[in-house]
């Protein structure tokens, strides 16, 4: 299993995309799909028009928007110049179906894509894809917004993806015992957020759930000027890796 990450920032940040992650095992899969992330992917030399599965961890722009121009773009590919695409499958948490119902409602053209386009809403229970078994599980972001981490096995490795997250048991749970795992480290412990993980949370996290390597990502800007490696590393005392765009680490 390898991971690419396609954006280790924010919505807005001078030097990171926003939320996106690559995860290639007998399947090419995108973790959300945040702005500035498209440009990532084909930087990848991934061909975008076979990815057949996005999970989205909830729908907040900076993991969401780039879907907007990605979709848009594989409409022209099959439509306009004779490019055919697999069936794409869209996955997320409670409330998927009715917000891409009114996005594409919205959207011109959106509704007559000429490929097949699945719509799935997930909680808490695993499924497969091919080989790929992928657990999500409810996380705890902001009110009354349901949110998922994501776990995903194969070939006898295992990656967490926090999404975005607070500290809670649930996500604990979700990195149980993975090789590695990716969390929401937006803040510096110093100026901790109500709806993120801190920098120190996130080293609690993987002690707590005996992760292999954590990998520190979903920066926003002001978080440049810590240290976040060393306040993770005061929790944790396993490999600590701070995220950069377009690195990809294999399982
Ligand atoms: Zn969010
Ligand atoms: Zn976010």
């Amino acid at each position: 299993m390898r991971l690419t990450i396609l954006g280790s920032g924010t919505n807005i940040h001078p030097t990171r995309a926003a939320s996106g992650y690559l995860v290639r095992t007998d399947q090419t899969i995108l973790l959300d799909f945040g702005p500035r992330t498209l440009t990532n992917l084909l930087k990848t030399g991934v061909n975008r028009h076979r990815i057949t599965h996005i999970l989205f961890s909830h729908y907040h722009a900076d993991h969401f928007s780039d879907f907007i121009t990605y979709f848009f773009d594989a409409m022209i590919f099959t439509k306009y110049q004779g490019g055919k695409r697999p069936p794409l499958t869209v996955i997320g948490p409670r409330g998927t179906k009715k917000f891409f119902r009114a996005l594409f409602a919205t959207l011109p053209g959106f509704t007559h894509a000429p490929f097949a386009v699945h719509f799935k809403e997930v909680a808490d229970r695993a499924f497969t894809i091919g080989k790929t078994t992928v657990i999500p599980r409810t996380v705890i972001h902001t009110q009354n917004l349901h949110c998922l981490g994501y776990r995903i096995e194969y070939g006898g490795k295992a990656l967490a993806y926090s999404g975005d997250s607070q500290y809670c048991d649930s996500l604990v749970r979700l990195c149980g015992d993975v090789d590695l795992a990716v969390l929401d480290c937006s803040f510096p412990a110093s100026r901790p957020s109500p709806v993120h993980l801190h920098a120190g949370q996130c080293g609690q996290v993987a002690r707590e759930a005996g992760v292999g390597r954590l990998v520190l990502s979903h920066f926003y800007p002001i978080t440049e000027r810590y240290n976040v490696r060393e306040q993770a590393g005061e929790a944790f005392g396993g490999k600590i890796v701070v995220a950069r765009d377009l690195m990809t680490i294999k399982l």
